[in-house]
């Protein structure tokens, strides 16, 4: 497993403004935004092209082509917080959705939705900006190898993530996550400390409010 903490001080100044508890959620969103720009960028970066040729108003010239198949795949529901960002700068990529909660009574993770396209040789970004237990992580990265996906094209891509969820991944070998912080640990309930809360609520503007969840009717 090859993990990467972005190292950009922007990045470093906006997951700051995320984490502070007065930010509120109109504001979240557009600071996730602006995270999941930087991060996806350099998760992106490595991605196979072809040289092409050009003219220029001035001669002609050499660039790059990116043709490869890759899909962004958000885990519900934080994961939708990284979207947009995913469509701003790869508009042709593919877009798929994981629904995994978690059981209260056995704790485990359970996969109620699953949407995607399978392309074998294609390129996975699992996006969700917290790996906290690694539970969830560890069952989407599963359920794409199930899929006959490779482990070398799957990214994980995440805000921040806790010490257990990076060693819950760690049997994935050739696996590869881009965070932009490593916190410091769990606490009882499962948050990351210091972590920035319930990413989801806090996209999706549910903190204070009675939320209705169902996995099926
Ligand atoms: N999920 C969150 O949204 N926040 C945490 O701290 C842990 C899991």
């Amino acid at each position: 497993m090859n993990v990467k903490v972005l190292d950009s001080s922007i990045a470093g100044s906006i997951l700051t403004e995320l984490r502070k508890k007065e930010t509120d959620s109109g504001r979240f969103k557009l600071l996730a935004h602006k995270l999941s720009l930087l991060l996806l960028a350099e998760a992106l970066k490595s991605l196979p092209v072809r040289e092409v040729e050009l003219e220029t108003p001035v001669s002609a010239g050499l660039g790059v082509s990116l043709e490869c198949e890759v899909t962004f795949v958000a885990i519900l529901r934080a994961g939708l917080s990284m979207i947009p960002a995913a469509v701003e700068l790869f508009p042709r990529g593919r877009l798929g959705f994981l629904g995994i909660y978690r059981n209260e009574e056995t704790l485990k993770p359970v996969l109620y939705y699953a949407k995607l396209p399978v392309i074998k040789d294609g390129f996975y970004f699992l996006l969700d900006p917290m790996l906290a237990t690694g539970g969830t992580a560890e069952m989407a990265v599963d359920f794409l190898l199930s899929r006959g996906i490779s482990e070398e094209r799957v990214k994980f891509v995440s805000f921040v993530s806790a010490p257990e969820g990076l060693g819950r991944l760690e049997k994935f070998k050739e696996l590869e996550i881009l965070t932009a912080s490593i916190d410091e640990k769990l606490n009882d309930c499962g948050y990351i400390v210091p972590g920035l809360g319930d990413a989801g609520d806090r996209f999706c503007g549910t903190e204070e409010v009675e939320v209705f969840e169902s996995h099926g009717f």
